[in-house]
């Protein structure tokens, strides 16, 4: 085994550290102790880490127009474009859009390109998409966008509210120390504010299915009882904060009583009273929120809401208690930190004269941006209507993720020039590019990434950059280099990056501003190779970084005094829609990732949710005549889709959850950001992910089937098509409105090539034409090669048992004999009710089996018996809810 590198997992924003190995040829991947974020815990995401790190689906070489070309023909051909667009048309007729995915550096040098050289402020960022309202509420209340706590602060906390969050599968290693933290002090109590019951109410002492879009009128309730209470801070209010008498009489205008707030919120009055007094007795108290609080038109009021309880019992600042909001990726708060957001210019400055002066002497840049540029949705309705030219996309995948994504496409595919820089080979949003251009991915970058509690901690390589894969601030300087900004790109490695960035932060800082990393400015190449993760602001005072904010109670508003905002709750906007009933929902999968570039190629990951979904309650799907497990066509104003139903109770009647991950590359008709409403929070400009009104039907195809094969296949245009990938195999569940005169020869096209059909391969098969059944099987060498069942319906033999036999060199006599029967007749069922433990492939009715056959109480002799839960921990929840449930 060669000696581990110390990086950090590029998922989500709990910042995670990793050690990678290579053993034999492969990458090992274990958590890092030493590392303060995770102390050597990974999820199932980071554990299977070492499974997305092959080069099968790499763009490896430029390429324009679909041709391969050398860097320099490509990197011409992008300067001279934007150099020729912004003579033609200006410099807002350019833009860049980036990614919480990039490196800190990547970031500043795109962040400095554009808004220093190019003129123009039109940079943003898919972070826009999941915490811009944190940001806005944080300027607001703090003067800047400061995270004031840390991840120790809820393990010191006696109550920790999750608002929006579904932590156990969004965060999964904060909801593990979470949950620690409750074993070791049982008096800690969680609560979880959430329409939906997810994973993470297994783990709660109460949970509020809260109206979707309520939040703000909860948190002006509680403002009102803390006030009323007495439990307000007089002094910390007096000395430290302006503005609660306006915010006071917004929220007693919204939340005169109790009852109000409760019918409000569609709340018992007894829970939202529980919630309230645990509030009011517990000084520590931290509330952390996520998505579910940002992805709003509301989204910066739901933050002030929360963040004006805090306030008013001055409960920030200090051990175990503060507000508390959890990043959705990687790097979303280095972009934040660098500029990346077109509302702010540079290192937590703003557009603020005086700033744009400063960060022009700094750079020495001779067109520096005066002004805010385009934000996400505005950005892409510019390209739409022609306002914006020339656009580079930047390690990210707008055509599945921008809400309305079918116009982010029709304004991609109009648009004059588009570069798209990105690991992956083929995505949704590369159709639309002339230049393609190959970047690092993960396990080749050199960098820094914060994390959601502004902990920096290093990226480093551990494998060599593949075919002629660049760095991603390599590209852009190469670019600038070209527009004549030589000496000011002349960057030779990440380490330079990071000094120039580090010493912005400082430059005319003393104390104005939160985000100062200057100790680092002079940092040596050996130091920033053996950087240690540190919390910012790292001065010279403060050399060892800085835990906590506020302590002081100095915020960074003209004053220094924070401030209440009056918040007026409002409803999403298009809230209720005749012809469109019901409200869905977006968010994340517990084992899949953004677009499935990478967690689409680990079949341990793809096991857990193999195919597009909806959640929907069981009187709506009565309603809609919706059957478990069968199709379901979801359409909104903006775009339509085809999932799978899950009827369960956890959704609360009259919404439908449906995850963001499935797109064109894994599956027909299934990019649920599509129907997502565009409408933004007029602050922010992040989208109402969560509530778009949608409307249900039954889908009911000519014939459904299900392939498993040994080979990745082309799949005709079909109405419903999703793939998977599997141990030694490719699972595809299909769907089609014409049935094929000739279901033998259909599966021979499908399933061979013609090379192929010539082999000497055995097919044994069944056919009842009459009543529209098929199955077929075909071997290869007296192994099996590739299965296909279908059916009139979704009434179709278990997958389990078929996809166990990929892993048999030779197939016995007796499973020859009963695999078109799907199962051996010794078996009861092979139907595993779907993956709960991906790491150990342990399936749903294994666990209730087990739980009831040997009356298992706990997750511990659940795992002792079955293995489930012990290694990453990510399916614990699960394991909970199926031990409540028996
Ligand atoms: Fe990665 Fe999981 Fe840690 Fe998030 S919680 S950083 S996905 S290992």
């Amino acid at each position: 085994m060669n000696h581990a590198v110390r990086t950090t997992c590029p998922y989500c924003g709990v910042g995670c550290g990793v050690l990678a190995s290579s053993v034999n040829d492969a990458v090992e991947i274990r958590g890092d102790h030493n590392h303060p974020a995770n102390f050597g815990r990974l999820c199932s995401k980071g554990a299977a880490l070492g499974e997305t790190l092959g080069l099968s689906e790499r763009l490896l070489y430029p390429e324009i127009r679909g041709q391969r070309c050398d860097w320099n023909t490509a990197l011409d051909t992008v300067a001279q474009n934007f150099a020729r667009t912004i003579r033609e048309h200006g410099a807002d007729s350019v833009a860049f859009y980036v990614s919480g995915q990039l490196t800190t550096e990547d970031y500043y040098v795109a962040n400095k390109l554009m808004k220093g050289f190019l003129g123009s402020a039109n940079i943003d960022t898919n972070s826009r998409l999941c915490m811009a309202s944190s940001v806005a509420g944080h300027q607001r209340a703090f003067g800047a966008d400061t995270v004031p706590g840390n991840y120790q602060d809820l393990e010191l906390a006696s109550l920790i509210v999750l608002v929006g969050s579904n932590t156990a599968w969004c965060h999964p290693v904060i909801y593990q120390r979470i949950q620690q933290a409750k074993t070791a002090n049982p008096d800690l109590k969680i609560v979880v504010i959430d329409p939906r019951r997810t994973a993470t109410c297994e783990g709660a002492d109460l949970h509020l299915s809260l109206k979707p879009g309520s939040d703000s009128l909860l948190f002006n309730g509680l403002l009102v009882y803390l006030y009323d209470n007495g439990d307000s801070n007089p002094y910390f209010v007096n000395t430290h904060t302006q503005d609660l008498e306006a915010a006071l009489n917004a929220a007693r205008a919204s939340a005169p009583t109790l009852d109000a707030v409760a019918n409000g919120c569609g709340l018992d009055k007894k829970e939202l009273t529980q919630f309230y007094r645990w509030f009011s007795r517990n000084e520590k108290t931290v509330s952390a929120y996520s998505q579910g609080v940002n992805q709003s038109s509301s989204g910066t009021d739901k933050v002030n809401a929360i963040i004006n309880c805090h306030l008013l019992t001055g409960r920030i600042g200090r051990p175990g208690m503060g507000p508390f909001s959890i990043t959705g990726q990687p790097n979303a708060m280095g972009g934040r930190e660098v500029g990346g957001l077109a509302n702010q210019l540079a290192v937590h400055m703003n557009f603020d004269p005086a700033n744009v002066d400063r960060v022009q002497r700094f750079w020495d840049a001779p067109n520096i941006a005066r002004g805010p540029g385009l934000k996400a949705v505005d950005m892409f309705r510019a390209v739409d209507e022609g306002r914006i030219k020339a656009l580079w996309i930047i390690a990210t995948n707008p055509v599945v993720s921008m809400p309305d994504a079918d116009r982010v496409r029709a304004a991609l595919a109009r648009c004059e020039f588009v570069v798209v820089s990105d690991c992956a080979r083929n995505t949704d949003t590369m159709t639309w590019a002339q230049i393609l251009l190959p970047a690092l991915a993960w396990g080749e970058k050199n960098g820094t990434v914060t994390n959601s509690e502004r902990r920096i901690s290093r990226q480093r390589a551990f494998l060599a950059a593949p075919g002629e894969a660049k760095p991603d601030w390599w590209m852009l300087s190469e670019v600038a280099k070209r527009l004549g900004y030589e000496q000011h790109f002349n960057y030779q490695s990440a380490a330079d990056i990071f000094r120039e960035y580090a010493a912005l932060s400082g430059f005319e800082n003393e104390g104005q501003r939160d985000f100062d990393i200057s100790a680092f400015g002079s940092l040596s190449s050996e130091r920033y190779d053996t950087f240690e993760p540190i919390q910012w602001p790292v001065t010279h005072a403060r050399p060892q970084g800085t835990a906590r904010f506020f302590a002081d109670g100095r915020f960074y508003t003209d004053n220094r005094k924070a401030r209440f905002v009056a918040i007026t709750p409002r409803a999403p906007v298009n809230a209720t829609d005749v012809e469109y009933p019901l409200i869905l929902n977006t968010g994340r999968t517990r084992d899949h990732w953004h677009t499935l570039t990478r967690t689409g190629l680990s079949p341990r990951l793809s096991a857990h949710a193999p195919e597009p979904y909806a959640e929907i309650h069981p009187q709506d799907a009565a309603q809609h005549q919706i059957q478990n497990g069968t199709l379901v066509s979801l359409s909104t104003r903006w775009g339509k889709m085809l999932a799978r139903a899950q009827i369960t109770p956890a959704q609360q009647r009259g919404s439908v959850f449906a995850p963001i991950h499935w797109n064109d590359q894994f599956a027909l008709q299934a990019r649920v950001d599509a129907l997502a409403n565009p409408v933004t929070d007029p602050i922010s400009g992040q989208p109402e992910f969560k509530h778009t009104p949608v409307k249900l039907m039954p889908y009911a195809p000519a014939w459904q089937a299900f392939l498993l094969t040994r080979r990745r296949l082309n799949i005709p245009e079909l109405s419903y098509c999703a793939r998977a990938i599997g141990k030694d195999y490719w699972r595809y569940e299909l769907a089609g409105d014409a049935s094929p005169k000739d279901w033998p020869s259909w599966a021979r096209t499908l399933l061979c090539t013609p090379v192929e059909n010539n082999l000497r391969a055995e097919w044994i098969e069944y056919l009842d034409a009459g009543i529209g059944h098929y199955r077929g099987a075909r071997i290869l060498g007296g192994r099996l090669d590739s299965c296909v069942f279908v059916a009139p319906t979704s009434d179709l033999p278990a997958r389990d048992w078929l996809a166990s036999l990929f892993a048999r060199e030779t197939l016995s006599d007796a499973e020859r004999t009963h695999l078109l029967a799907g199962t051996l007749p010794s078996q009861k069922s092979n139907a595993d009710g779907g993956i709960v433990c991906a790491c150990f492939g342990i399936g749903k009715d294994t666990i209730l089996n087990a739980i009831r056959e040997n009356k298992l109480d706990t997750v511990a002799a659940v795992g002792e018996k079955l293995k489930a839960g012990t290694n990453c921990g990510s399916c614990i929840p699960e394991i909970k809810g199926l031990l409540n449930r028996t």
